[in-house]
């Protein structure tokens, strides 16, 4: 496993793109190699790195196959740098300095980006538990400063932070449509145990959803004075936004890629090594179709 956030400990770990394709094989077969055609479990290595021959049915799979990797375009090795700079930049990184390190298109680094930043959604399987503080506020329009393209409509985002008191564990957020009680409650039961303890302001709302959760606790906002964690952290959202993506178009995405990196500051270590777990384990929407040949 590649520990850290090491840059030079990553380029020499990640020198080729055979290192590459070996480092995504290991966590291809870790629990055991399986023919993606016959289903043999037996297999023979074969001479390109990383892949494997099945003995029965001859199939040969290659380490990318069925994986986000599959068929890009340009060498593994700056994919696999575009994946590190996402996910262990505190700040993330655009898709225009991504082109001018690599030396590749912006466009084509944007749509890996994207592939990575799928990733990096929830599976609301980690609810927050606790204290838990819940807002709504407004991304793009006017009020951002910003008159640029695609940034012309505002979007309503809620979010929910865990707090011990002194700062902030974990946070979710999610683009709705509305603020009425059935959009709020869809974000509430992704993310939001039925036992925390959870404060709100006095938004009509979240009163409906007292029956589902009880322990929702209604205060005046006083202009945010009462919800300062919470403010901060839309704050430093807000800013985040406006410093990387420029506009909204993508807001959900890019809410969630803020979100994973917030919520694993502690796991630094293993913060690469997750990701790629992912990439190679979670088939995204255009790969469904996706059959061995
Ligand atoms: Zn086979």
């Amino acid at each position: 496993m590649f520990k850290g956030v090491n840059l030079i400990e990553f380029s020499e770990r990640f020198a080729t793109d055979d290192a590459c394709r070996k480092y995504l094989s290991e966590i291809k077969w870790e629990n055991g190699y399986q023919c993606g055609k016959c289903g043999q479990t037996h297999y023979y290595e074969i001479k390109k790195v990383g892949s494997r021959q099945c003995v029965n049915c001859k199939y040969a799979e290659s380490a990318t196959a069925r994986t986000l990797f599959h068929k890009v375009k340009f060498p593994l090795r700056k994919a696999f740098y575009i994946a590190f700079m996402v996910v262990t930049n505190k700040k993330g990184i655009s898709s225009y300095e991504l082109s001018r390190k690599l030396g590749l298109r912006q466009k084509t680094c944007w749509s890996f980006k994207q592939k990575v930043i799928e990733e990096m959604k929830s599976d609301g399987n980690n609810p927050l538990k606790g204290n838990i503080e819940v807002d709504e506020f407004y991304v793009g329009g006017p009020e951002a400063g910003n008159t640029g393209r695609g940034n012309k409509t505002k979007q309503q985002v809620v979010m929910a932070i865990q707090t011990d008191g002194f700062g902030i564990h974990r946070c979710y957020a999610k683009v709705i449509p509305s603020a009425h009680s059935a959009e709020l409650q869809v974000f509430f039961d992704q993310h939001i145990d039925k036992n925390a303890k959870i404060r709100t302001d006095g938004w009509k709302g979240y009163f409906s959803l007292k029956q589902r959760y009880p322990s929702i606790e209604q205060e005046i906002s006083a202009k945010g004075k009462a919800f300062t964690l919470m403010h901060r952290q839309i704050m430093m959202f807000k800013s985040w936004l406006r410093g990387t993506h420029h506009h909204c178009t993508y807001l959900q995405k890019y809410i969630d890629e803020f979100c994973y990196r917030f919520n694993r500051l502690k796991y630094q270590n293993t913060l690469f090594h997750r990701l790629i777990e992912r990439m190679v384990f979670n088939q995204p929407l255009f790969y469904q179709n996706y059959q061995c040949r």
